[in-house]
């Protein structure tokens, strides 16, 4: 699985849509201190369906919304597609939006599907919201703090199972 594009609207600082094209090789964000390169990181860990509002460096999951400056009025949305390129199985857009009050949905190819199906999806190609693959801030003073239950789940992760128990807990539920 390779990331193709990365569109953000409302999105923390990204208030006005933009959108950042992910070439093969190694893409580096450079700019000063708070232009908003964690806020890009976060916007791809999101749309994999990160869920906790800590992670994002929020208190709550709205707080991803644009919240507003002295001369611009906050947003009611925030929405963050990723075009990834699936390989054989051809190109897909998964899509995560959030608003004021009503919650987040994710769309797959224009179709709704559950934050589930979206874990799914990067849980097998060993990438995703926790993948160790993405390595944000103060994150390895984390990993060396982290408990052995949590250091278990970044190794699982990085073994590529990740997919396995989310599958388990669906077929448990069911
Ligand atoms: P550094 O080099 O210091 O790590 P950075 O480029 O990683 O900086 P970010 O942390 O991504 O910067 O961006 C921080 C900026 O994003 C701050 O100016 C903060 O006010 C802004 N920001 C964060 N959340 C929101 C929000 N919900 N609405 C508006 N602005 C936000
Ligand atoms: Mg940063």
């Amino acid at each position: 699985m390779r990331f193709r594009r990365l569109s953000l609207t409302g999105f923390k600082s990204f208030v006005e849509p933009a959108e950042l094209r992910i070439e093969p090789g190694l893409t580096g964000v450079v700019g000063p201190n708070g232009c908003g390169k964690s806020n890009l990181l976060e916007a791809l860990r999101w749309v994999m369906g990160e869920g906790s509002p800590k992670s994002l460096r929020g208190g709550g999951m709205e707080d991803v919304i644009f919240a507003g400056t002295a001369s611009r009025p906050a947003r009611d949305f925030a929405e963050v597609s990723l075009l990834i390129d699936r390989g054989p199985e051809g190109d897909s857009e998964v899509t995560r939006r959030i608003e004021r009050g009503a919650g987040s949905a994710y769309r797959i190819d224009g179709r709704d599907v559950r934050q589930k199906d979206v874990a799914l999806l990067f849980a097998d190609a060993a990438t995703g919201a926790h993948s160790p693959a993405l390595v944000s801030q103060g994150r390895i003073g984390a990993m060396i703090a982290a408990r052995p239950a949590e250091r278990r789940q970044m190794l699982e992760e990085a073994a590529g199972i990740a997919g396995l128990h989310v599958r388990r807990k669906d077929a448990e539920t069911r």
